[in-house]
């Protein structure tokens, strides 16, 4: 990912060496785990957040107690939080500017990681032409048995589900699309398939 002249690393795979500093936005799974293995390799880490605290900021989907669990983990690995933040711009000095309570607060980085979450790719697909439903934020629509709108067309994996997971899209998609059409017949759910 190029940012004005600046590379910016998306999954730390552009990376060809380690860097110094390196700012992460977003308190995702993703970006977290990227912070604290980062921090772990001794780069300075600091997790950017809008959020005014941990408690909404690191990890908000997760179980509160298992959240604040891996906060005070990655803390004690080194990895530093800022809270609060407005983000305004990030230059080409490898500078993040950001506002706090209307004061500037400015962050030097070596590297940039964006972990700010993914949308579902569903666009320019044909989707509209196949009487498929769709929400560009938050993917296929799709009822308990993964069928989309389209009875003859069902969606699987990160393109319809909130939970962007491998082992998400690996339980739903198990079962083969005959197997999963009839239990759609016999009124079984995907909830209870994946048990
Ligand atoms: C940095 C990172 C780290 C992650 N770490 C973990 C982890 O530790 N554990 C975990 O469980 N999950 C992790 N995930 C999430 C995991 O990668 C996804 O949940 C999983 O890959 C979803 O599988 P999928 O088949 O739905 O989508 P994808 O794996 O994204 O596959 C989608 C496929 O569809 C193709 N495609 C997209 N658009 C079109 C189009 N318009 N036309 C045709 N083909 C198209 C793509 O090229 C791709 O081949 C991570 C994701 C990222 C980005």
């Amino acid at each position: 990912m190029v940012f004005g002249q600046w590379p910016l690393a998306s999954l730390g795979s552009d990376l060809t060496k380690q860097p110094k500093q390196m700012c992460v936005i977003g308190g995702g799974p993703i970006g977290l785990e990227l912070a604290q293995a980062f921090a772990c390799l001794g780069t300075k880490v600091t997790v950017l957040l809008r959020d005014k605290d941990a408690a909404g900021g690191v990890l908000p989907k997760e179980d509160p107690d298992a959240a604040t669990a891996i906060y005070n983990s990655l803390k004690a690995d080194g990895v530093e939080f800022a809270f609060g933040l407005k983000f305004e711009k990030v230059e080409e000095d490898r500078t993040v500017h950001c506002t706090r309570g209307g004061d500037a607060v400015i962050f030097p980085c070596d590297v940039l990681l964006v972990a700010t979450g993914r949308k579902p790719n569903v666009a320019g697909m044909g989707l509209e032409e196949a009487g498929v439903e769709f929400d560009a934020r938050t993917g296929v629509t799709v009822d308990d048995y993964l069928r989309t709108s389209n009875p003859d067309i069902y969606a699987v994996g990160d393109c319809c589900t909130p939970f962007q997971f491998t082992y998400v899209a690996r339980v739903d998609s198990t079962p083969s699309r005959r197997w999963r059409h009839d239990c759609a017949h016999a009124g079984m759910s995907r909830a209870r398939w994946r048990e």
